[in-house]
This record gives structure tokens, sequence and C-alpha cells, in this order.
């Protein structure tokens, strides 16, 4: 029996799950990335100065327990930090308080967890299987999903991206069959784009009136001389500020990546008149500066990292006939206030597996009675697994989103309001 060629694109998290679960298959696998190898400290992280931390839930670890990869779960877990609830920063007469509001009554919890470092990891268990090849510094530019055949303009390579045009060697254009292709590509997916000349997709996208901007509080010195925590490292850390908010997460070198999430025009206002950005966080904000963050330091980093937008997508279906799938921000890119984003994109790939594997083995789903072993692995039947998979996943995802969105509300405000709480309380009983 021949082996299967599958070709992921994009090599962010999602894409390197499903290398993993599609090696264990025992596919050949080859992933195409747009940028160079993330462990090359001159690969740049997409949109972000520097890796950010997420948070990190049952939903996706037991993605990645699921691979069945020995080891990689405990390593992964060994480089999170527990966050057992949300910490409320506010002011009330005048004195700062801070307020914790655990997840979960029987003490569950979410985690923080170094994206970078997570997608690290996944890279190197990837670069130990043979039958897996990774392709960096390449661009899909073209697919055609009825000859399962795509189209890659070869980048240069990030040490080479400092030369001038004169001398750069120019992009070439490779051509790249396949038996199976996963688009883990990103909220701006190539794939999706060129899965819509093919399926009937329908798409909806929706920038939210909220830009996002990153800061860091950098750790203390403890009594031994060592850095530290400046506040609590077991909590998300929230400043609700009613229409914005400010919040902050543990990262194991002791810092807390921070971002702050404002309307267009509140940015606008602040970036027109400098000086108006350390009263509005001293009036908001209560206790950042200078506790945490000097003012020199956030009117440095207001004024040097990127303000960004926000983008929420939902499409279906998420795959034509056996040829193609989308996973992850490619297929449902959300707002962050669910901490889900990345979560979701690796339960895609355990819910995708669960597809393929079903009707790998299952005759029974096969509707055609010219069922033969001989068509196991064969397109027919990954384009039933895929269309289950669409079906099935699509309502899921989609009430993601929505929740997402709806949390924004719940985290920059209601967090505050002590009837709320009572109200929710209530319901939960
Ligand atoms: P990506 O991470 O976008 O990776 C896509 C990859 O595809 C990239 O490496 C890109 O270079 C590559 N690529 C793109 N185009 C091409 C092409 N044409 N050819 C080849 N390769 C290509 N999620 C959580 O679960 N928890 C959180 O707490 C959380 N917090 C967040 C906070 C912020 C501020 C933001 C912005 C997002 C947050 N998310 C969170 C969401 C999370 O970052 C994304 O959902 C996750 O990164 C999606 O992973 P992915 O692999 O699908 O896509």
């Amino acid at each position: 029996m021949t082996k299967q060629k599958t070709v992921i694109i994009g090599a962010g998290p999602v894409g390197s799950l499903a290398a993993l679960y599609a090696a264990q298959r025992g596919d050949d696998v080859e992933i195409y990335e747009l940028r160079g190898d993330l462990r090359d400290a001159s690969t740049v992280p997409l949109n972000f100065t520097k890796s950010i931390n997420l948070a990190l839930s049952e939903r996706g670890i037991n993605s990645m327990r699921n691979a069945q990869v020995p080891g990689l779960i405990e390593a992964v877990l060994s480089d999170t930090i527990p966050m057992h609830g949300r910490m409320i920063h506010g002011q009330k007469n005048g004195q700062i308080f801070e307020e914790s509001q655990a997840y979960d009554i029987h003490g569950r919890y979410i985690r923080a967890v170094d994206r970078a470092g997570l997608n690290k990891r996944l890279l190197d268990e990837l670069d130990n299987m043979p039958n897996v090849k990774f392709f960096f510094n390449h661009k899909l530019v073209g697919a055609d999903f009825n000859k399962n055949l795509a189209w890659f303009e070869r980048k240069p390579s990030s040490s080479q991206s400092d030369t001038p045009a004169s001398t750069k060697q120019p992009t070439k254009e490779t051509e790249v069959s396949f038996d199976f292709m996963i688009g883990a590509d990103g909220a701006h997916s190539a794939v999706r784009y060129h899965l819509m000349k093919f399926a009937r997709v329908d798409y909806q996208q929706e920038y939210i009136d909220t830009l996002w901007c990153e800061f860091t509080i950098s750790p203390k010195k403890n009594q031994n001389g060592d850095d530290d925590f400046k506040i609590s490292p077991n909590h998300l850390h929230i400043w609700p500020g009613g229409d914005f908010m400010f919040i902050a997460i543990p990262s194991l070198d002791k810092s807390f990546t921070c971002t702050l999430f404002l309307p267009e025009a509140t940015f606008k206002s602040l970036e027109s008149s400098p000086p108006t950005t350390i009263p509005f966080f001293k009036q908001n904000f209560p206790g950042v500066i200078p506790n945490l963050i000097s003012e020199e330091d956030i009117q440095k980093q207001f004024t040097t990292n990127p303000h960004l937008p926000l983008i929420s997508i939902k499409c279906k279906p998420y795959h034509y006939e056996g040829s193609v799938v989308i996973l992850g921000d490619a297929a449902h890119a959300m707002v962050p206030f669910y901490g889900q984003g990345m979560n979701a994109g690796l339960e895609d790939v355990r819910v995708l597996y669960d597809h393929i594997d079903k009707y790998k083995s299952d005759n029974t789903y096969h509707p055609h009675d010219t069922f033969h072993p001989k068509y196991k692995n064969s397109a027919e039947h990954r384009a039933l697994a895929l269309s289950s998979y669409t079906q099935m996943r699509h309502p899921d995802a989609h009430a993601i989103n929505d929740l997402a969105l709806k949390n924004y509300q719940e985290m920059r405000s209601d967090v505050r309001s002590p009837i709320y709480r009572v109200r929710k309380f209530v319901e939960e009983r």
C-alpha cells in the first residue's frame, strides 16, 4: 500500500500538532511555513515584538495528550504556570484593592504558557520523526484541489532579508503534489482563499472596534537578589475599565506579558496627545504606574509596540472533497477574550483525526456497495471523514467565537459588579 502524502500549511501551534497526528499515523508529512524556523533567533514572531503567553486549558491539553507522543504533555505542562483564578484590580475610596475570583469551585485551573515555547516543543518532536520534512520560508501562493497540486514561493531566508534588493536571490516557485492538505495558516489563510474557489464556502469576518498593544511587567529582585514576580503569579490579572481593560499573564522568567485593549478612537486620541497616556493609565489602571511599570516604560512600550486589530471569522464548510481541510485560526479566528483561540485550534486536530480514524477503520460508514478494503486510506474515505468533521465541528466553532465576543463584556466590565456576581452565583446553583 502506498503511503499517503499529507502537506501541512503553517507551522504554528495548530499546524505543528496536525503534523504530529499525521506523522503518528504513518503519513509522509511535509510542512510548509511562510516564515523561518521559529527556533532560529533571527525569526521574529508574526505580529508580536516577542512571544506572548497565552492561557492553555483542558481543551488544548487533551488534544496534545491524544497525540500519544511519549513525554510531550509532561514537557509542555512543566513549562506552564497555573492560574487558579482572575485577580481584579481596582480602587475604592482612594484605596487600591485586589480581589481574587477563583475559576472553579472544584479547584480546576488554566495555565499560562509561552506561545513560542509550546510551538518550539511541538517542532522539536517533529524533528524526531523520520517521515516529516520541513520547508521553511515557503509561502503557499496557489492550489488546485481537483488535481491536488500546490504552488509555493521560496522566500529568501531571514539572514538574506537584510541584504539589498538588488543582490537578493529571486523568489522561486515550486510545484508540490499531495494526497491531503491541512491548512493551518492562520486568520489570513491562503488555503482558505483557494478552498473558496472549489467549495461553496459561506464566509463572515468582523473586525471589532478594539485594538491591542503589548506591555511587559519586568521581575523585581527579592531579598536574596533573585528575580521574583511583582504580583501573584497564579492569577490572570485584570484591570477592568468599563469599555476597555489591561490584563497581565505570568511568564516563567517572572515577568508578566500584559495587553492593553482599547477602542480604536481612544488609541488614536492617546497617540495624538502623548502626555495623556500616563494620566490615562493612572486613572484607569490603579497600581500599574509606578509599582509595576515605570512611567517611562509605559510611554515607550505604548509608542514602540504595534497597535493591532482583532478579527473574528466564521466559515463553513472547512473542507473540499477528500483533498483539503482548514483548522485553527484559518477556520475560526476568534477574539482573545475567552482564551480559547489556540485551544480550540488544537482541539480541531483531535476531532479531525477522530473522524479520519473512524472512517478509515469502520466500513459501515462507507455508503457505496463497491466497498472494498483497497479503498482504505483513499480520498473517498477521507471525503466522508471531512464532511462529517465539518458537520460536527462548525456549530462548536461558531459557538466558541460568539462566547469569545461575549466574554469581553465580562472581563472589561462585569467582573467589577457585585450584582452581576450574585446573579451568576444564583444561576449556577
Ligand atoms: P497561527 O498561530 O497564526 O499560525 C499560522 C502559521 O501559518 C504562521 O506560522 C504563519 O507564518 C503561517 N502562514 C501564514 N500564511 C502562510 C502561507 N501562505 N504559506 C505558508 N505558511 C503560512 N489563544 C488561546 O488559546 N489562549 C489565549 O490566551 C490566547 N490569547 C491571545 C491573545 C492575543 C492578544 C491574541 C492576538 C491571540 C490570542 N490567542 C489565544 C489566539 C491564538 O494566538 C491563536 O488562536 C493561535 O495562535 C492560532 O494558531 P494557528 O496555528 O491556527 O495560527
